[in-house]
């Protein structure tokens, strides 16, 4: 089974401790968290090397120790982790890993009764999914113990929500109040979400780090807000954050925003593993604030071997070596060793943002100084003969996969380019893209917006499509609008998710 796992509170770590060993930690960093990822590599000289262990070969060492990353899942490939009795070890991990993501996300742990919850999942998207569930359910319940019809629940979203949410909504049968995007907010507004709160809401969803422009969303104004309209109305409205990208990076580099269950009225978070998590794709995590959060009905409890265990998943089977490696990940890094990469990764892309706004071609769309995602998103200045869609043409030529799509209903007039910088988008690598980002720039100057035509007409002829999604008796449109992101222009072809 896969478990739900408990957030011990400090009260019972400090009662172990009194009885058992304490744990002293020590970690360091991989080759992504050191200098020679967000600087330039020397070039002229040869560089001093200082007592920054850091710095030393070590780091290369960190680097065959990632191997070892992969060799432990390779290792652990053929584990299935619903089976306790064959792996307890397993699912030992896995709770190791709640207990830090609960107390990274500031998870209230005073006491015995209010220990958090939380489970590994496949992704952000099967976290979602049952963050939803236990929302509707507990506000079906509490509507049904008060004699109140529980027939209409509906959830308050930015429309600029990843398509995990519209699926969530889809599936629970639950209607969308979605905020909508304007253009001088390409994300959820919170007043606008409180305006929408009703007694059939279940809860309002906020998004950390929006997946079109990595916009941190306001969750402490939302907690205001809905906290004095819950109290006017006797409600208990709660907010699910949407942590998927930045909930592994926004603890590390702006610790003191306000974002997690240091708000009242935050109820659950979801976060990818497989993002900024720094593990392989198949691995998420929910968090509940508490076991009042999660109703009964929804866990399955079994006893097995004579202890009680919890389960609350989608899916019965599933790969322990995900689990494994996302404890190995954060033991290995340890927080300062997120923080190292996690600020390189910061830097990395204030600098990109630098470089590409210099130009004067671009406006830049998303924050920068770690008040977003380590992402660039930008956008072509002024009126020309190509568009943005051209110029992600113009890049792959290059090999570089820059995508340009279009933003959230409302908004979708505004075209974008972003890139995503992930560990391993180094600083020299980061100055090659600039230079063929300018390259590109020149060559679609020079040539006629005929030839433009035509090259889009040859892209869209010869690029790759699908033909189970590109069924031309389907209305296109509608295919496109259930999709995050519309990464072609062209109707009749399929847009691409970029995430
Ligand atoms: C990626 C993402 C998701 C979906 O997460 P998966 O882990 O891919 O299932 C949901 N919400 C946001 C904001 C995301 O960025």
């Amino acid at each position: 089974m896969v478990f739900l796992s408990n957030a011990i509170s400090n009260a019972r770590i400090d009662a172990s401790n009194a009885q058992d060993e304490v744990h002293h930690e020590s970690v360091s960093t991989t080759i992504y968290g050191t200098r020679w990822a967000s600087e330039d590599i020397p070039r002229f000289e040869m560089p001093q090397l200082d007592g920054n262990p850091a710095l030393n070969l070590a780091t290369f060492v960190t680097t065959y120790m990632e191997d070892e990353a992969e060799k432990l899942m390779t290792e652990n490939l053929s584990k299935n982790f619903i089976d306790y009795e064959e792996y307890p070890q397993s699912v030992e991990l896995c709770n190791r890993c709640v207990n830090m993501i609960a107390r990274l996300y500031h998870a209230p742990m005073h006491s015995a009764d209010e220990e958090a919850l939380g489970c590994s999942t496949v992704g952000s998207s099967e976290a979602i999914i049952l963050a939803t569930l236990a929302m509707k359910r507990r506000w079906q319940n509490s509507r049904k113990e008060k004699g109140l019809p529980y027939d209409n629940p509906n959830l308050v979203l930015g429309a600029n929500c990843q398509v995990a949410w519209h699926k969530a909504i889809r599936y629970l049968e639950i209607e969308p109040r979605e905020v909508e995007c304007t253009e001088e907010m390409l994300y959820m507004d919170p007043h606008k979400a409180v305006e929408l709160v009703n007694e059939n809401t279940i809860g309002v969803c906020a998004i950390l780090g929006s997946t079109y422009t990595g916009h941190y969303e306001d969750v402490k104004t939302l907690n205001t807000l809905l906290e004095a309209k819950n109290e006017a109305n006797g409600w208990d409205i709660g907010i699910h954050v949407d942590a998927a990208s930045g909930g592994f990076v926004a603890p590390f580099i702006v610790p003191d925003l306000e974002w997690d269950f240091r708000l009242s009225r935050v109820v659950s978070i979801n976060v990818s593993g497989h993002k900024y998590g720094l593990t392989y794709a198949g691995v998420g995590w929910a968090v509940w604030r508490s076991a009042e959060y999660l109703p009964k009905s929804l866990i399955f409890n079994i006893n097995y071997l004579g202890s009680d265990q919890a389960s609350f998943t989608l899916n019965f089977s599933k790969g322990a070596a995900h689990v494994i490696a996302q404890y190995y990940v954060m033991i290995r890094l340890g927080q300062a060793g997120f923080r190292k990469i996690m600020s390189n990764l910061t830097a990395t892309a204030d600098h990109l943002a630098d470089k590409l706004r210099s130009t004067g071609r671009f406006t830049i769309m998303s924050e920068s100084s770690g008040r977003g995602l380590p992402l660039v998103a930008f956008r072509l200045n002024g009126q020309l003969h190509y568009n943005e869609f051209d110029i992600s043409t113009k890049l792959r030529e290059r090999g570089w996969i820059v995508p340009a799509y279009t933003m959230a209903p409302n908004v979708e007039h505004i075209k974008m380019l972003r890139v995503v910088v992930r560990e391993d988008f180094s600083r020299s690598r980061c100055e090659i893209l600039v230079k063929d980002i300018l390259a590109a720039l020149h060559s679609l100057d020079e040539v006629d917006s005929l030839a433009i035509a035509k090259k889009r007409e040859h892209h869209a002829k010869h690029s790759h499509s699908s033909l189970f999604s590109n069924n031309p008796n389907k209305p296109a449109s509608k295919a496109s609008k259930e999709t995050e992101f519309n990464t072609t222009e062209d109707p009749k072809k399929p847009a691409q998710g970029i995430c």
